[in-house]
């Protein structure tokens, strides 16, 4: 990942786009050119799940296939790429250890962002070394429309007023729909136009993946 070019100053600045992506879908997309805007990212980075600590793999799509769709979805964006850090690593995946990772192949000219879904945040308290993790990065939770701030504030904003303002909550509509809706969908025959990019959908379909 030392391709990515800093600015003229030396400076870069990325989002770290976290998630299973089982599939990836528009939700994604917006989200993270939504980040990419309002953060001043210079690149945001897809990071595929590899062994995650809070889910059994027999649940989840096969990693290749997963990074493969997700490459699909962000080949024509110049801002976007795909990592394959976390599904190459025979290891449990830790976002501490991704984020260290980033911190140390670009040191202090790196401002990073984690970006993920804000109910997976949720439980950022339970993450490893999660303190440090907060130290090292911001974070950008993505919600469903209608979600509200004060469930995050309410979990964490009394116990750990310092983690809150580490969260920038992003509200994004097209976050309507989800990974399991696209493959509920699939499995019942009906079509995901539209909802992920064309190459994604063909991907799914070719391979088969999300029938019964
Ligand atoms: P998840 O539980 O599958 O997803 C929770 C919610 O967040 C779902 O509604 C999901 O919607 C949404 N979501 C997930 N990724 C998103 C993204 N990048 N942008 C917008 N919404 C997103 O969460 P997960 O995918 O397993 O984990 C999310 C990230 O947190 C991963 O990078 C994972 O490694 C990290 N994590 C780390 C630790 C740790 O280090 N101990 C523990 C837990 C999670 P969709 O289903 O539509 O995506």
């Amino acid at each position: 990942m030392s391709f990515l070019l800093p600015k003229n100053d030396g400076k870069l600045t990325i989002g770290i786009m976290g998630g299973t992506f089982d599939p990836i879908h528009i939700g994604h997309l917006v989200t993270a050119e939504e980040a990419r805007q309002q953060f001043k990212l210079d690149y945001v980075i897809f990071m595929p799940t590899g062994n995650p600590p809070h889910k059994d793999k027999s649940q989840i799509t096969d990693a290749e296939h997963r990074y493969l769709m997700t490459l699909l979805a962000v080949v024509d964006n110049p801002y976007f790429t795909v990592s394959r850090m976390e599904i190459d690593s025979k290891d449990t995946t830790y976002t501490i250890d991704t984020v260290r990772h980033f911190m140390k192949l670009y040191d202090s000219k790196l401002t990073l962002y984690f970006i993920t879904g804000a109910d997976a945040i949720l439980d950022i308290t339970t993450w490893k070394d999660y303190e440090i993790l907060l130290k090292s990065c911001e974070f950008i939770a993505a919600s469903r429309p209608g979600y509200s701030f004060s469930k995050l504030k309410a979990i964490m904003g009394n116990t750990f007023p310092e983690i809150i303002k580490r969260i920038h909550l992003l509200e994004i509509p097209a976050m309507a729909i989800s990974s399991t809706f696209l493959r509920r969908r699939v499995a019942e025959g009906k079509t995901i136009r539209y909802l992920t990019p064309e190459t994604v959908e063909q991907y799914i379909y070719k391979n088969r993946l999300y029938v019964k």
